[in-house]
């Protein structure tokens, strides 16, 4: 591999350690790009994730995992940065009803804001984000409307991108898939779901909760593709 580094072109991924960054970053490989994922230790509920991120990055291979520590929780303002309570078992139109408090603000615009200047120094001009604008319609930084414009922005806002360098492109290659198709497209290139965190609320061990609306989606994801989630749920 190490061989074709000069000429493969380099991407910076956003892995969260959850089924969709997971997906991601295993499409981003499969594309040829050479990849460098990208974590923030934010001050998240759901910490485990962390431990995911690391290794889904080491099973799917990239040449770099940078681990930004961002405190997000100076702020607080939503469930998964202070102690505002995790909703729990929400039907889905409960869930896709307004901006739920799961919502970190601003969080996409900051996390991609530093992936941009990982890139910029990189000589990337990828970007890979496993928003999906379908199972949480409620996130507004997950929209297309949002990524278009954060794509402009990176095109304005660095010396690469006013000099010509390259043209920043922002890569969302599930906003438009249901869970069900994200999890198949994972299988078909081989992610292994077992290794990947989504419950907003774990176990202090880490077991998901099984009712937040991340593991509802995930659950009802695999049951649609008529799989078992190889995660072990809290009964
Ligand atoms: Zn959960």
């Amino acid at each position: 591999m190490s061989s074709n580094l000069e000429t493969t072109p380099r991407a910076v991924v956003l892995v969260s350690g959850g089924l969709d960054s997971a997906t991601t970053l295993a499409i981003a490989r499969h594309s040829g790009f050479d990849c460098y994922a990208l974590s923030f230790d934010y001050g998240q509920r759901h910490r485990h994730e962390l431990e995911a991120a690391k290794r889904v990055c080491s099973t799917i291979g990239v040449s770099e995992h940078a681990v930004v520590p961002l405190d997000l929780r100076q702020f607080g303002g939503s469930a998964l940065t202070s102690e505002i309570a995790v909703p729990k078992d929400r039907d889905e139109k409960t869930m896709s009803a307004g901006i739920p408090v799961t919502y970190v603000p601003a969080r996409n615009t900051v996390f991609l804001s530093i992936a941009l200047a990982w890139a910029e120094v990189l000589g990337a001009f990828d970007l890979f984000i496993g928003v999906n604008a379908v199972d949480y319609s409620g996130y507004p930084d997950c929209r297309p409307e949002f990524i278009d414009r954060f794509e402009r922005l990176a095109n304005v806002a660095t010396k690469a991108g006013v000099e010509g360098a390259g043209l920043f492109q922002i890569h969302t290659p599930l906003i438009l898939l249901k869970k069900t198709e994200i999890i198949a497209k994972g299988i078909e290139l081989g992610v292994d779901f077992g290794l990947t965190h989504s419950c907003y609320d774990p176990f202090p061990d880490g077991t998901p909760c099984g009712h937040c609306d991340s593991c509802k989606l995930r659950l009802a994801g695999f049951a649609e593709a008529g799989l078992a989630d190889p995660l072990v749920y809290a009964s």
